[in-house]
């Protein structure tokens, strides 16, 4: 089997209401479909999400197109290498989302060509239902507490919060309405997205002890780890990182300096579905868990990175989706919102490869959406942020 053509689609799908963070706001999510065709009839999906823009993804695959065709989609580790070394892409971080869609259609192709769901190419199933948290993206505790008690309903374990704002007070009556509205039993995860001092964090993680945090997520700059690890031992919350644990390499970094509890790992920042594998492996290897971090994904994306959450032990906690953003899909029933989870949960699709097929009126639907208003899903929309962006912030 031989690779002919990389085919590439952005998409422009809107959220339920805007998502806000420490430093930004977006509408709704472009990711670019990727298709990867063969001389055989096969055509493996993936999908690229827009980091940081889909202007730089279609230009990375237009690059790659040439290193992967001719190639056996089969040989994925020859053909990553290919890429990275000859074509000179390994140290280029801004590229990786586009890099590992190829990679995870190759590994779409490879599951098509043998006749199995990748979760069983990954080393089977051990988690029968992978579980993802709903993400409270409201700014005004009542809406908090109603999104809370929503996600309750829905039957999610994990709720989490984006926290860092300009106003720490406000980041106090957010988390108590969350803990309000979803109830005693919800595990509550904050993120602050490296937004505080060392001061600020430690001053402000103690006043939020009281509603039980499940995890503080990247609490403080993830570029200064031996900090960071005397932040984790002050806090008295478990440290989840994110922004310092991007890629495999800085992944050992955080492990080395003792500077967290638990991982974030994600194929789309380092490369593909088999490094998230190995990430895994790594933290497994430091007694650590990993959770699955999202740039904000479709079902495309969400299906790939599924089978190899499933398949692997130590992604223990709920992992990141945007089930409670997305007002819908490009997939034929798989993913999507958070009513089509089964209470917060995902069980790996069963059919061969991917085992998920595309509801072609969606994607011209949301492609026209891209063509007429992408600008105003990007992560640099116009009019936000307000404010220029300032960290740490307190
Ligand atoms: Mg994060």
């Amino acid at each position: 089997m031989r690779i002919t053509a990389i085919r590439a689609t952005p998409v422009a799908v809107p959220y339920r209401y805007d998502e806000v963070w420490a430093y930004g706001r977006r509408t709704g999510q472009v990711s670019v479909l990727v298709e990867v065709d063969t001389d055989e009839g096969l055509t493996g999906l993936a999908e690229a999400a827009a980091y940081p823009s889909a202007d730089i993804v279609l230009a990375s695959l237009r690059t790659v197109e040439p290193l992967v065709t001719g190639a056996d989609p089969r040989r994925i580790e020859a053909l990553i290498h290919r890429i990275d070394l000859v074509g000179t892409w390994h140290h280029v971080r801004a590229t990786s989302p586009a890099i590992a869609a190829v990679e995870a259609a190759c590994w779409d192709l490879l599951g098509q060509a043998c006749g199995e769901p990748l979760v069983n190419l990954f080393g089977g199933t051990f988690h029968d239902r992978v579980p993802f948290l709903y993400y409270v993206a409201k700014e005004r505790p009542e809406e908090v507490a109603q999104e809370g008690a929503r996600a309750a309903e829905l039957g999610f374990s994990t709720c989490y919060l984006k926290v860092g704002s300009d106003d720490p007070d406000r980041d106090v009556a957010r988390v108590a309405a969350l803990r309000t509205g979803a109830g005693d039993a919800m595990c509550l995860r904050v993120d602050a997205n490296e937004a505080w001092s060392t001061g600020a964090c430690v001053q402000l993680v103690r006043r939020l002890r009281e509603y039980r945090l499940e995890f503080v997520e990247q609490p403080v700059s993830g570029r200064n780890l031996p900090e960071m690890a005397r932040v984790r031992e002050r806090i008295g919350v478990p440290l989840l990182a994110n922004e310092a644990s991007w890629t495999r390499q800085d992944q050992l970094a955080v492990i080395r300096h003792g500077s967290a509890d638990a991982l974030s790992v994600d194929h789309q920042m380092d490369g593909g579905l088999l490094n998230l594998k190995r990430s895994a492996g790594l933290c497994e290897a430091a007694g650590l868990p990993v959770v699955k971090h999202s740039l904000g994904e479709l079902g495309v994306a969400l299906a790939a990175s599924l089978h190899v959450l499933a398949a692997t032990p130590n992604f223990r906690y709920a992992n990141q989706a945007y089930g409670a953003l997305l007002a819908d899909d490009v997939t034929a029933g798989f993913g999507g919102p958070a009513e089509n989870y089964s209470a917060g949960g995902l069980a790996a699709p069963t059919g061969p490869g991917l085992g998920i097929e595309l509801d072609r009126d969606k994607v011209e639907r949301y492609a026209r959406l891209y063509e007429e208003r992408g600008a105003e899903f990007a992560f640099h929309a116009p009019g936000v942020p307000t404010s220029a962006p300032a960290l740490p912030k307190r």
